[in-house]
């Protein structure tokens, strides 16, 4: 169809921006959004007069609702059985909308819920056998903790920090990282329900461990090699990534300027990263990061990347908005 064809056409790598709505607490008569949006360029207010411009592949306004980000999402997210490693990274400061897009709500679903399903129809539709297998870990201070091990295992002891290996075909992998082999998205959902009751609490808080950490889920695709693209193995990732927000050192100190320092690190690494495989860079600094060493494999040639970017319109995050869009830029 026509989006796989200019995805095919214009590279790899896509960059989608997502306004969210002003929340409740922020609402006086009035309010003014610092945007001016269409449907590919968002147009910010950065003085009375002066307006600076960004341009995206996809601009979502706060009225977009999650089926109309899905129905943009799901054409890349549908790669995946056609042979293509696929990422999906939500990006942006702290209170912008990443988890609402990637995980939704009760009534408001978001990208991991409908992206799955739609993968699980998609096999039906195509008649093809494939085996799903579902992961789902959190990387916190560079550490992997495996989000479902606590599942299998019913002891009361932390699970260790899980270590990166390399199997004998030259893929990366996590070492005993719990792939669950899943039939249906009634199973995925028991999953990824318990992956985030044990992810963190209070996920919407700026100071809660989780805006800190990146959440990754992978479902592994295995096929007998039918067709022609399929190879033996694909990975589909989707990323809530920690905070992109810079803690001043007057504001933060201790663990949580640590974990600030973690995050900033890794989020530039990964922009290192997809912009050294944009530029074709003989160079791909993998090894920067976890987040990267993890992705690895998973991000470049025969893979698509998908960069949501996540914004608030309030003026009052003016300064990390043109943060978030110059990461925007750098990866695009
Ligand atoms: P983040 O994960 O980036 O920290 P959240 O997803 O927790 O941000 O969003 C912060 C708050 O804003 C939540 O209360 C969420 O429900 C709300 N919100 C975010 N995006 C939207 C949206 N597009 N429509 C409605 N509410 C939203
Ligand atoms: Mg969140």
């Amino acid at each position: 169809d026509a989006l796989n064809e200019y995805l095919d056409l214009k590279g790899n790598i896509r960059v989608f921006c997502r306004i969210r709505p002003f929340l409740p607490l922020e609402s006086f008569p009035f309010q003014k959004s610092i945007f001016d949006l269409d449907s590919s360029n968002v147009f910010m207010r950065i003085a009375e007069t002066t307006c600076k411009k960004y341009n995206f592949d996809k601009v979502f306004s706060p009225s977009s609702t999650q089926e109309e980000v899905f129905s943009e999402i799901e054409p890349v997210i549908k790669s995946a059985l056609d042979g293509y490693n696929v990422c999906i990274f939500a990006y942006g400061q702290t209170g912008t909308g990443k988890t609402y897009t990637m995980d939704g709500t009760l009534h408001n679903t978001g990208m991991v819920p409908r992206g799955i399903k739609s993968m699980f129809n998609q096999a039906e539709e195509r008649n093809c056998e494939f085996i799903f297998k579902f992961s789902m870990l959190e990387i916190y201070m560079g550490n992997l903790k495996d989000l479902l091990a606590p599942a299998k295992k019913s002891n009361f002891q932390k699970p260790p920090s899980l270590l990166m290996k390399t199997d004998s075909d030259g893929d990366i992998d996590i070492e005993n990282l719990v792939a669950i082999q899943v039939n249906n998205f009634d199973q995925v959902k028991k999953l990824y329900n318990i992956g985030t009751r044990l992810r963190s609490t209070g996920s919407t808080m700026a100071n809660s461990t989780s805006s800190r950490s990146h959440c990754l889920i992978r479902v592994t695709l295995t096929s007998n090699g039918a067709r022609e693209r399929i190879r033996e193995k694909n990975k589909l990732w989707l990323v809530d990534l920690g905070g992109s927000e810079r803690l001043l050192k007057t504001q933060a100190s201790g663990k949580r300027l640590e974990e600030g320092k973690a995050i900033n690190l890794s989020l530039s690494a990964l922009a290192d990263v997809i912009d050294a495989l944009q530029t074709k860079k003989a160079h791909v600094p993998f090894r920067n990061s976890k987040l990267t060493q993890v992705l690895r494999d998973s991000l470049g040639s025969d893979s698509k990347t998908l960069m949501l970017v996540h914004a608030s319109p309030n003026e009052n995050d003016l300064c990390e908005t043109i943060c978030t869009f110059g990461f925007a830029m750098r990866v695009r």
